[in-house]
């Protein structure tokens, strides 16, 4: 009670006594003790004089609404005009009590404990709302004909990579500049214009480059249009890898078709052949005529057991994940050539590795060494045996990005009508050399595999070099 008269404080205090008003008082007359009485008396109402000494009930309005906002304030005066009280309701006063009509207080009291409930049950309900709103999974805004953002929940914002504060009054221009030319755009002019629903699933290029997949509701709304938006980004990236998914299977029937189809027919030639020296055998009684056809089924044989060993190859390839480790070109160039040791020519023809630069290069050793085997076996295959010094060089370049790998030879070179097909399926340019057809094959889809790139360069008589580009997974590894 903010009341400089003791007895008109005793007089209010009498008031509300007779009307049975359960209630203890603090009454002070001064600022200072009236904030501190907010803070540690915390009334349910405030009663107050009009003139005080040192300020008045417009001053202790003011502070009423800025430290207790939400108790009623009632003024409470021996006379006052009219004016003034109208302006102080209009200030924030509840009500306001002549001292000559005292027996209205509890009532008065009573009405506006009331309606501060009601209020504050309603601020509170609809912070409650405003909080559902704002933590939605869908993004709500209201944008004005003039194409301001009227209102953008939390989501919106987040969604649009701004804060609230700096969409609410801007337009839609401002904040994302020639989005006026966009098909979404286009859609959410019609909506205003037409008034009717729209829907969308868009990508929207934020003005920092990034992208986001969104799935938009518009609606005419009394102040332009009402936009719901989802983000869909997680959905399309995973639909996007489905569809990937999906291709490479097809793409695996596909050859799996053709793989089945060529491997049977390859694999059904030696088999024949095997059969046929068979019978022969059986029925040949000189034995070195028998010996010298067991050599031919034993080369069969081979080619059979080496189509089997390239299918498993592919296989692995097409299904086995991709390995990123360190790779040793010294080690890997030593072993293939110890393993391309028994193929005819491997002792004429001269190898040599030279390897740049002095970055390490992580990739799939096990495809690479698959890659350089059929690569460097192939070049001692090929070996022109009419050239005094056949060579196969390699040339190894590592960089932080990438590894290029030249492998070149000095043999019989591939006839430029040819050059395109090497990497097919089962093609071979002639039956001269035992082989199946299938090792460049190989090698393509596995460099393919691992997004590198190869390409060929050869002329019959001169030689042939295969350019292979492979990405350095070393960025991958340290992260
Ligand atoms: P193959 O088992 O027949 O060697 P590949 O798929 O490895 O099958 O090679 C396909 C064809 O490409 C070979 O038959 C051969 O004619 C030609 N070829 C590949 N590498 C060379 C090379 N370095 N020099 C000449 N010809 C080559």
């Amino acid at each position: 009670m903010l009341e400089d008269s003791p007895s008109d404080a005793k007089l209010i205090q009498w008031e509300l006594k007779k009307s049975n008003v359960v209630f203890i008082t603090n009454v002070v007359e001064t600022t200072s003790d009236f904030i501190n009485g907010l803070n540690s008396f915390q009334p349910d109402a405030i009663l107050c004089d009009h003139s005080l000494p040192g300020f008045n009930s417009m001053d202790a309005l003011v502070l009423a609404k800025r430290y207790a906002p939400d108790i009623p304030f009632i003024l409470v005066t021996g006379s006052v005009s009219e004016e003034y009280a109208v302006s102080s309701i209009k200030a924030g006063a509840d009500d306001y009590i002549l001292k000559t009509n005292l027996a209205r207080l509890p009532v008065a009291i009573d009405a506006a404990l009331k309606q501060k409930k009601a209020e504050h049950r309603l601020r509170k309900s609809e912070e409650q709302f405003q909080d559902t709103i704002d933590k939605m999974i869908d993004g709500v805004q209201i944008i004005g004909f003039d194409w301001r953002y009227r209102y953008v929940n939390d989501t919106v914002a987040n969604q649009g990579k701004l804060l609230k504060t700096d969409m609410l009054g801007f337009t839609m221009m401002e904040k994302y500049p020639g989005i006026e030319k966009t098909a979404m755009f286009e859609l959410l002019s019609s909506c205003m214009r037409d008034r009717e629903l729209r829907e969308i699933e868009n990508e929207f290029t934020f003005p920092d480059g990034s992208s986001g997949w969104f799935k938009l509701s518009i609606q005419p709304a009394p102040e332009g249009i009402l936009i719901l938006s989802r983000d869909i980004t997680d959905k399309k990236i995973a639909m996007g890898l489905l569809e990937e998914q999906n291709r490479q299977l097809r793409k695996i029937n596909a050859e799996l078709d053709r793989f089945v189809y060529s491997a049977s027919h390859e694999m059904r030639a030696p088999l024949c052949t095997v059969l046929g020296l068979n019978t022969l055998a059986k029925k040949q009684q000189n034995e070195t005529m028998r010996q010298d056809l067991f050599m031919k089924i034993d080369t069969c044989i081979a080619r059979l057991d080496h189509i089997i060993h390239e299918i498993v190859h592919f296989s692995r390839n097409s299904r086995m994940d991709i390995a990123k480790e360190l790779i040793n070109f010294n080690k890997l160039y030593d072993e293939s050539v110890l393993y391309c040791h028994d193929i005819a020519g491997a002792d004429k023809v001269t190898t040599s590795l030279q390897v740049q630069g002095d970055t390490s290069f992580y990739s799939d050793r096990g495809r690479l060494e698959i890659v350089i085997r059929n690569v460097l076996s192939n070049a001692i295959k090929y070996y022109d045996s009419r050239h005094a010094k056949p060579y196969v060089k390699i040339y190894v370049h590592i960089s932080a990005t990438e590894a290029r790998i030249e492998i070149s030879d000095n043999g019989i070179g591939i006839h430029d009508k040819h050059v395109e097909d090497i990497f097919k399926m089962f093609y071979r340019v002639s039956e001269a050399k035992p082989g199946t057809g299938l090792g460049l094959y190989i090698v393509k889809e596995i460099v393919e595999k691992l997004s590198g790139t190869i390409r060929v360069q050869s002329s019959v008589g001169a030689g042939t070099t295969f350019f292979i580009q492979l990405p350095n997974e070393i960025a991958a590894v340290e992260n």
